[in-house]
């Protein structure tokens, strides 16, 4: 089974709204931020802030920040997208939650990431992989 999560995480403090940011490599970076801004990426450990609401995208250890406005995926950010490998929003799995859909869907994600089809480390922003934000999504959903 391929692992698509990074083995190694660190943390870090948004300097914008002190929310906790995640590490990503650096192909997470330079294949998120739209060009040319991608060509100014420094040789630094960069984090992403996940708050939909934050205006930071990524910042480095050095102080060096990337607005989400700045990211390919900005639009699906802003629309709380849960898999950015094939496009399913918040918004859609809660509606499937509502109607007992939701299984056919996590059944197809994690089939997918099973078989390697998945391109997280790319493809989301956070460059993790979705799951966690799945399982998220159904404890909301379940205590409301
Ligand atoms: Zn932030």
């Amino acid at each position: 089974m391929k692992n698509c999560s990074p083995t190694l995480t660190s943390k870090a403090k948004c300097p914008l709204c002190a929310g906790t940011a995640i590490s990503v490599v650096k192909a997470t970076l330079l294949q998120n931020i739209v060009f040319p801004l991608n060509m100014t990426v420094e040789e630094q450990q960069y984090f992403y802030c996940g708050d939909i609401d934050c205006d930071i995208g990524y910042f480095s250890e050095a102080g060096s920040t990337v607005k989400k406005k700045n990211l390919r995926s900005c639009n699906q950010i802003r629309a709380a997208w849960l898999c950015h490998c094939f496009g399913i929003s918040a918004a859609a799995y809660k509606t499937a939650l509502a109607t007992n859909g939701a299984e056919a869907i996590k059944s197809f994600v994690i089939e997918q990431t099973r078989q390697g089809a998945c391109a997280c480390e790319l493809r989301n922003p956070s460059g993790r992989c979705c799951l966690a934000d799945f399982k998220r999504l159904e404890r909301q959903y379940e205590s409301n």
